[in-house]
């Protein structure tokens, strides 16, 4: 398989660590995703499979669609099992962040606990993930911008020599597994896998255009991923009041401007609480938008429990949302995909310096603009 970068260095750079580790922890961002959620537990699987004793902590809910995946449900969360938190930290000899690129990701409750931990004692802080702009706050990292999803990352760390299948690594201090035992094991972690790549390409919509990930994708069947089984979970497992929101929220709230080829929409708490549905389960409304024709990029805006604005923006094509992120919102991203928060000031102002950004930067000509439209 093609690639330019030396995986095979980075596995033995990372194999260098694992070695000398037994308490490791995992961290995913804040809000996770199926990407966060995917790429832990299957390094959690992984890890376990060496022998090494592994805790997986994340802030901000799990969303329901994505608690199907075997191990979902044991994830330690900020602001439920602090304690456990604690404990799993200062046992931990090795740390490793997968999906984020910075360590404010994580979330500031969280961020707080685990600078405290490492201020007591010092070990080794790894990274593994997709995301532009990596910070240099880690002790090593293996970033790759140009890979659809971090699950993408891992399956090319873990290919097998013959580049078929997923490799499970070879446990110098446990009992091996037999050959069922291992097979079972192998088809959890590529089915973790491929739901990662599946979800951070909206279902293969956007930056999925390689052949190589479909490569990937091929070595992930061939290891026993059910395909059937993450697209059904994935789209067909939501509660019903986060339906009801999706439609309220497209008859009733998107704002179409079509001469800065854009589209928003702001979600207040009230509106959340009478929906009954939490933050994770508005994951993917961002989208919905983008089906517009002559909308190539979409906002949404809702407020946070802590009267905060949360930010996220997709795009399709030149318009770099990370960019416009960064800038006014103190976020960032990839291209089509970014986020940020605002807390200078009203969700009002926070529209308006989004449709200020898009008004310098991708105003349309006036010959082909249409009068802006609100729904
Ligand atoms: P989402 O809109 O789903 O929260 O995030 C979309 C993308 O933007 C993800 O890749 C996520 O990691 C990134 N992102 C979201 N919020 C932030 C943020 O506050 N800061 C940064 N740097 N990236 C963010
Ligand atoms: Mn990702």
């Amino acid at each position: 398989m093609e690639q330019s970068r030396d995986y095979r260095k980075a596995y033995d750079e990372l194999s260098e660590f694992l070695a000398k580790s037994h308490h490791i922890v995992l961290f995913g961002h804040k809000g996770p995703d199926g990407d966060s959620v995917g790429s832990t537990l299957a390094m959690r699987m992984l890890l376990e499979s060496l022998g090494k004793s592994v805790q997986v902590i994340m802030a901000g809910g799990m969303p329901l669609n994505l608690r199907w995946m075997p191990g979902a449900t044991e994830i330690l969360q900020q602001g439920r099992q602090d304690e456990e938190i604690d404990k799993a930290l200062s046992l931990s000899d090795l740390i490793i962040c997968l999906d984020f690129n910075a360590l404010y990701r994580i979330g500031p409750l969280l961020e707080e606990r685990l600078r405290a931990s490492l201020a007591q004692r010092s070990i080794p802080v790894l990274m593994i993930d997709h995301h532009p702009y990596p910070s240099d706050e880690f002790s090593w990292q293996w970033s790759c911008p140009e890979a659809a999803a971090t699950c993408e990352v891992l399956t090319r760390l873990f290919l097998s020599p013959d580049e078929r299948c997923i490799r499970l690594p070879e446990a110098t201090d446990s009992t091996p597994l037999d050959p069922t035992q291992a097979e079972a094991l192998r088809a959890k972690i590529a089915t973790a896998l491929l739901t990662g790549i599946i979800t951070d390409t909206g279902l293969f919509n956007h930056n999925s255009s390689r052949p190589d990930l479909y490569e990937l994708v091929a070595v992930l069947l061939r290891s026993g991923a059910d395909k059937d089984l993450i697209v059904d979970k994935i789209n067909h497992n939501h509660p019903e009041s986060r339906q009801r929101l999706e439609g309220y929220i497209l008859y009733e709230k998107v704002v179409v401007m079509p001469e800065i080829q854009s589209a928003y929409f702001v979600l207040t708490r009230e509106e959340m609480e009478r929906f009954e549905t939490g933050a994770a389960d508005t994951d993917g409304f961002v989208n919905k938008p983008l089906d517009i024709k002559g909308i190539n990029c979409s906002a949404f805006f809702r407020e946070t429990l802590d009267e905060g604005v949360k930010v996220s923006v997709r795009s399709i094509g030149d318009i770099a949302v990370n960019e416009l992120c960064s800038e006014c919102f103190g976020g960032g991203g990839h291209k089509n995909a970014a986020g940020g928060e605002f807390s200078q000031g009203s969700i009002s102002e926070a529209v308006d310096l989004f449709v200020d950004y898009m008004r310098r930067h991708y105003l349309r000509p006036s010959k082909e603009r249409k009068p802006a439209m609100g729904i």
